[in-house]
């Protein structure tokens, strides 16, 4: 087998067998194709696209390039989420405590943030103390112990995505839809839970920016998990406007604790609950989604999901006192608010820009290499649809390096759009869920 050949016959669009498949992943991985030739290939992917049954056996090849997670020993059932990213998104803070207090175990492998998203681990690693990096076996007493862990992807687990992913954001390739799945199906099946509810993004501060293309990467999604015997759901929420109020990691994980202790913004519990319902029902241990949710939120409103939390970061080495005394959270050394200069409504949110905003403060990386201050962030005081008095604060900016705070603020407010009538709130949850 030639990998010339190959990239010859998906250039003409021709169908490429599991054999092929398996040659250039194995191949590439191993270093034995060049940068050049698998360049080419994923160009001609991009262009081409690829069928289900050759984004599964994709998945399949970039999955047997490492190692993969045997959750066997661990009894019950094991529940998975994913989200395709957006800016505020704190929900696995949420929905891993609460499945695990409603009896699913939760053995999570988490990312970091890059670019306008956050990641769930730079979050978590603002609990002082909170450790990310277990040992194989440290994780797995933890999920058999507590029924939860959060960690970091191990360094063996699907290394054929870090290299063709490295390859696909030099070559303009990242945002083709049987890519994207391939990378995330075969993170997802490689970490071996039973269950796996999938949370597709689209909007302004998402990988996907219409509601089309989420679908279709959903439906992708779904498919594969399907073919590999995973009970699979998946559902398309909007990222219109930041999830909750709360972007930066130490302000995110704040907010995060509100939602457990019963309280905080309603857009953040009514999406944890509505994904804990379906991996209930999906777990057959409720008759239907909505009495999953239900059961959900009497976890969320009795402490239990909380309790569970506290346990949870106990394990982590980290300091459980933070759920109650905020104060042990890092603190920024400057808070600077942004003001509305007129009377109005708060239109339209770019998302991205809000992202890059809180970057722009330390929240996030530019660069894989960045360091990340735990405690930068925005804190906003209005959303989409809100009425805005002239002088009223808008958001919050928290963070320790002033030298381009001017420059920060005028950037989050070119992201906000001030106008004069009310419009109207664009729905978080699409009604479709995809099985
Ligand atoms: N997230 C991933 O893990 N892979 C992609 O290709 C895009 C988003």
């Amino acid at each position: 087998m030639r990998m010339y050949d190959i990239i010859n016959k998906k250039k003409h669009g021709i169908v490429l067998t599991q054999e092929e498949m398996a040659f250039w992943v194995q191949g590439f991985a191993e270093g034995n194709i060049s940068d050049y030739q698998a360049a080419a290939l994923l160009m001609a992917i991009y262009f081409q696209g690829l069928s289900i049954d050759e984004t599964s056996s994709l998945t399949s090849s970039m999955i047997d390039s490492g190692e993969t997670i045997d959750l066997s020993r661990v009894p019950g059932i094991k529940g998975d989420k994913h989200s395709t990213g957006g800016v505020g998104d704190k929900t696995t803070l949420v929905l891993a405590p609460l499945l695990a207090s409603m009896g699913i175990t939760v053995a999570k492998m988490s990312g970091r943030g890059l670019g306008h998203t956050g990641g769930t681990l730079d979050k978590l690693e603002s609990i002082p103390g909170f450790q990310v990096d277990l040992s194989p076996e440290e994780f797995m007493k933890q999920v058999e112990n507590i029924g939860v862990a959060i960690v970091g992807q191990t360094r063996n687990l699907v290394p054929a995505d870090k290299k063709i992913y490295a390859l696909r954001d030099v070559t303009a390739t990242v945002d083709s839809v049987p890519l994207i799945a391939a990378s995330v199906m075969s993170k997802k099946l490689a970490a071996g839970a039973d269950i796996i509810v999938l949370d597709v993004k689209f909007g302004s501060g998402a990988f996907m920016k219409t509601r089309p293309e989420a679908e279709n990467l959903a439906r992708m999604m779904v498919d594969i998990g399907k073919k590999k015997g995973k009970k699979m759901a998946a559902i398309l929420t909007g990222m219109e406007t930041p999830l909750g109020y709360a972007v930066g990691n130490a302000l995110e994980v704040k907010e995060a604790i509100h939602v457990l202790q019963g309280e905080g913004p309603q857009d953040l519990r009514e999406l944890s609950v509505y994904l804990t319902g379906i991996t209930l029902w999906l777990a057959g241990k409720v008759s239907d989604a909505a009495k999953g949710r239900v059961q959900a939120e009497k976890h969320l409103d009795d402490g239990s999901a909380l309790e569970k939390f506290r346990e949870l970061i106990a394990a982590q080495h980290g300091n459980p006192q933070v759920i109650y005394d905020e104060s042990l959270f890092p603190e920024g050394k400057f808070r600077y608010s942004l003001l509305a200069d007129q009377d109005g409504y708060l239109g339209s949110m770019d998302t991205e820009g809000i992202g890059l905003a809180a970057m722009k403060l330390g929240a996030g990386r530019s660069k894989k290499e960045d360091l990340i201050d735990p405690a930068a962030g925005i804190i906003f005081y209005k959303k989409t649809g809100d009425r805005i008095r002239k002088g009223e604060t808008i958001a919050m900016l928290h963070g320790n390096n002033e030298e381009q705070i001017d420059e920060v603020r005028d950037f989050l407010k070119k992201s906000l759009t001030l106008q004069q009538e009310a419009k109207a709130i664009p729905s978080l949850i699409d009604d479709l869920v995809i099985i």
